[in-house]
């Protein structure tokens, strides 16, 4: 399915453009659509403010007008030639930014040509999937092909689950959430700080008590905090959202580490609900070896994903699987639609079914697995192009999220549709991204530093550091993934532990044996305090913490 974009290229009726009136400039149409840049930091008094985000303001500098049309217009056409202009010109704006995307989980490598002809068609799967409406303009038959094809990669009986396509990973996660608390009314939500912003908002929406549990450097959620957290609630059953994949790092929770922190913990399999937030890499975990198996066949209560991301639907759309008998508690009869309302929204669009189902029919389990060794391997290979370049970048074991210090300049940014955080900014390797565009992006990131950071004004940020800012349970302490703690030498000043691939350099200091998982390459700077060579030939790095 490669080559989509040459094909739009070619499909995109240039001619359109060529008969628009002589006054018509398409580039203002073009600049109107992208935002202005906003600085993201401002100076008040001398004190930097992040960017304030208003309500409804600066919306209208972007809004393509809805223009009446005249009463003569069937007559001359002038109107429906002004809107097929702007939407040409769209088309080319979208296009082009189709072309440099980077930062954000999206699969844009498809090709769906062979379902244009159902686009003229209103397809509306409201209610429940397994049960016949009376609204006969459904694709329930795709729908369920679909969420067959999930229960059993996720190894489900047919006869045991219940599911739906929604309108996206928020939506699982909401309605994950929800059959939770319906089968724990009096539940308390545990969730990593590094969750999505969703599960908080359905904690909110459903009014529950929330934990956040600390994370480790990595994002995964920390066991030890989890399992302090759970002693404070003893008496309640718990509900716990595990991150297939966080949004930021692209940590995968260790699901067998947290199911056996319960048990050790005295909740026995009917005190706890477990919902996996597999929006990102729910689908490509299932096609790496030694990742955590996510599978019905361990204690958990629902799974979601999102269709959008790496299936790549060119519409916002998403997979939710749970267990039957879950349902049964939440769904109330529905006489108007002849159904059962076990979803979270009322109308559901029919098109993306065809879209899921067409997508995993062409590639097959064989088809994804190829395309998640190839993510894994350019996500391998940005990160070692900007380790190369000295630029400092991390990458999670199971991940295909490459993170890498904040560009210096909003525009570079934009351009490349980076996702930034503090000190840090990540690019999500998805299967149409290929060599020579990371090539390209990492060409242009060199020639932007080299001015950025000339003649020393600026320095590059320290990503050890704000990673660590970001990802660090206790500031002294630092535990290892088995659990065991590690005191740290020097408890004078605060300082943070990170295992880096770097080479030795004569400002090695301190030395200290540790096994880290997390990997973070960056170039030694006067920022990184402490330095040491790991007998597994990483580097063990301690940097002020931020
Ligand atoms: C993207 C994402 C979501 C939300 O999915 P949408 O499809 O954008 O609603 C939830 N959780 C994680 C970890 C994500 O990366």
């Amino acid at each position: 399915m490669t080559g989509s974009i040459d094909v739009m290229l070619r499909d995109l009726n240039l001619d359109i453009l060529e008969s628009l009136p002589k006054d018509f400039d398409p580039t203002t149409v073009i600049n109107d659509l992208l935002l202005p840049v906003a600085n993201d930091v401002k100076l008040v008094n001398g004190i930097e403010k992040p960017r304030e985000i208003f309500l409804g303001r600066n919306v209208h500098s972007s809004c393509l007008e809805v223009t009446e049309p005249d009463a003569d217009d069937e007559v001359t056409g002038e109107h429906e030639a002004y809107m097929a202009s702007v939407l040409a010109t769209y088309q080319k704006y979208i296009l082009e930014r189709t072309k440099h995307h980077l930062g954000y989980p999206l699969n844009l490598d498809f090709g769906y040509g062979a379902l244009n002809q159902l686009h003229y068609f209103t397809i509306n799967n409201g209610g429940d999937p397994f049960i016949e409406p009376n609204l006969g303009l459904h694709s329930r038959q795709f729908e369920i092909g679909v969420l067959d094809w999930f229960a059993r990669l996720w190894e489900l009986e047919k006869n045991e689950y219940w599911g739906y396509i929604t309108n996206g990973g928020t939506e699982g996660n909401l309605h994950g959430i929800l059959v939770g608390r319906e089968a724990f009314p009096d539940g308390i939500l545990y969730a990593s700080s590094d969750s999505h912003y969703s599960i908080f908002k359905a904690a909110r929406m459903y009014r529950m008590d929330c934990e956040k549990v600390n994370t480790l450097i990595s994002g995964e959620i920390d066991c030890e905090d989890f399992k302090a957290k759970l002693f404070l609630h003893k008496d309640k059953p718990a509900i716990i959202n595990v991150n297939i994949g966080t949004t930021m790092k692209g940590a995968v929770d260790d699901l067998d580490l947290v199911i056996k922190t319960l048990e050790e913990s005295g909740f026995s399999h009917d005190r706890f609900y477990i919902h996996c937030d597999g929006a990102l890499f729910g689908l490509m975990m299932p096609f790496v070896k030694l990742a955590p198996k996510i599978s019905f066949k361990k204690p958990i209560g629902s799974v979601s994903i999102s269709g959008h991301k790496f299936i790549g639907c060119p519409m916002p759309c998403g997979v939710q699987i749970t267990r039957l008998k879950h349902i049964n508690a939440l769904s109330r009869n529905v006489e108007y639609l002849a159904s059962r309302d076990t979803t979270i929204t009322g109308s559901r669009n029919g098109h993306a079914p065809l879209f899921l189902w067409y997508a995993l029919s062409r590639k097959g389990y064989r088809g994804f697995k190829k395309e998640v060794q190839n993510c894994l391997r350019n996500a391998r290979y940005l990160k070692g192009r900007l380790t190369e370049a000295g630029i400092g970048a991390m990458l999670n074991e199971l991940s295909s999220t490459v993170v890498f210090e904040r560009p210096q300049d909003e525009n570079f940014t934009r351009k490349w549709q980076l996702a930034c955080q503090g000190n840090i900014a990540h690019v999500v390797i998805m299967p149409n991204i290929n060599i020579h565009q990371l090539d390209n992006f990492v060409n242009e990131l060199i020639e932007s530093r080299a001015v950025w950071y000339e003649n020393g004004k600026l320095k590059s940020p320290c990503v050890a550091s704000q990673i660590v800012a970001m990802g660090m349970a206790k500031p002294i302490q630092w535990r290892k993934r088995k659990g065991k703690v590690v005191e740290m030498e020097d408890a004078s000043r605060v300082y943070e532990v990170v295992k880096m691939d770097v080479p030795m350099t004569d400002e090695v200091a301190r030395v200290k044996q540790m096994d880290q998982m997390v990997k973070v390459d960056v170039p030694i700077t006067d920022e990184l305090a402490h330095v040491k060579q790991l007998d597994t030939g990483g580097v063990l790095v301690m940097c002020a913490a931020a």
